[in-house]
């Protein structure tokens, strides 16, 4: 089901002590205000999940998210954690393949379908992550650039799973760089990536995915994104770290 999500990537940041401030500041000011069709996911870190899961439970459309999951279910995997660790302690989302663990982390499409089979399988929605960097965009093979990053990493999916996924649009070069794509980039490549979906999975499984745009979203650019026709919420980076901001771009629908 096609929904609005607005989704916070906390990434390395905060104590536990500020990540409790944060959460309980966003909870205060979105309490009884997201409406049946809009969800919010934050993503702290892992340390940090089910003391905030905790804060915002009681907040009606507010879930909350991880930033990674193994490949493995367990095992000698040191310093890992498993999609049924993040299960059984009550997690909604994971992020899968942020362009930072691509990059730092090496971590490849065919590595991220493998997550992406082992969330699912343990009911959580996969947020899955894909864009291409500068070099990319400027020479012009962007769009054949991020359907290979679908097709080695999500196109093997059954029907019935990619209907459970989100997919985030997130060119690199927009991320943590304060320059967002216009909105005509977004909606273009949203487009494209729900065309090459319908192409996959048909008409209405495509027609019901949800694809979020992260790259400097921010309070003064998100409503005008969140307009486009094939954009249906951001992840947020930066911006998420402020509750006021974080809570203006929530409000931005
Ligand atoms: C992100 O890391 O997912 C992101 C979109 O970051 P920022 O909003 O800071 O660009």
């Amino acid at each position: 089901m096609r929904y609005k999500i607005v989704a916070g990537n906390w990434k390395m940041n905060k104590t536990l002590e500020e990540g409790k401030e944060l959460a309980n500041a966003i909870s205060h000011n979105l309490s009884g205000k997201i409406p049946s069709d809009q969800k919010v996911v934050l993503c702290p870190p892992f340390v940090h999940l089910l003391a905030i899961k905790e804060i915002i439970n009681p907040v009606d459309n507010v879930f909350i998210g991880a930033q990674n999951c193994y490949s493995k279910t367990s095992g000698a995997y040191t310093g890992e954690v498993s999609a049924p660790m993040l299960q059984s302690a009550g997690i909604d989302y994971v992020i899968i393949g942020h362009s930072e663990r691509r990059g730092y982390f090496n971590e490849t499409n065919a590595e991220l379908g493998e997550k992406v089979k082992m969330a699912l399988a343990h009911d959580l929605t996969p947020i899955f992550c894909c864009g291409e960097s500068l070099e990319i965009r400027e020479n012009g093979t962007h769009f054949d650039y991020v359907k290979q990053q679908l097709q080695e990493s999500i196109f093997s999916l059954t029907g019935e799973d990619f209907s459970q996924l989100v997919i985030a649009y997130e060119p690199i070069w927009a991320i943590g760089t304060g320059k967002t794509a216009s909105t005509q980039q977004a909606q273009e490549m949203h487009q494209r990536i729900r065309n090459d979906l319908e192409v996959q999975f048909g008409k209405d499984l495509a027609g019901d995915c949800t694809i979020l745009y992260g790259g400097s979203c921010n309070p003064g650019n998100a409503q005008e994104l969140f307009a486009c026709p094939d954009v249906d919420g951001g992840l947020i980076g930066g911006a998420s770290l402020k509750a006021d901001d974080f809570v203006a771009i929530v409000n931005s629908y």
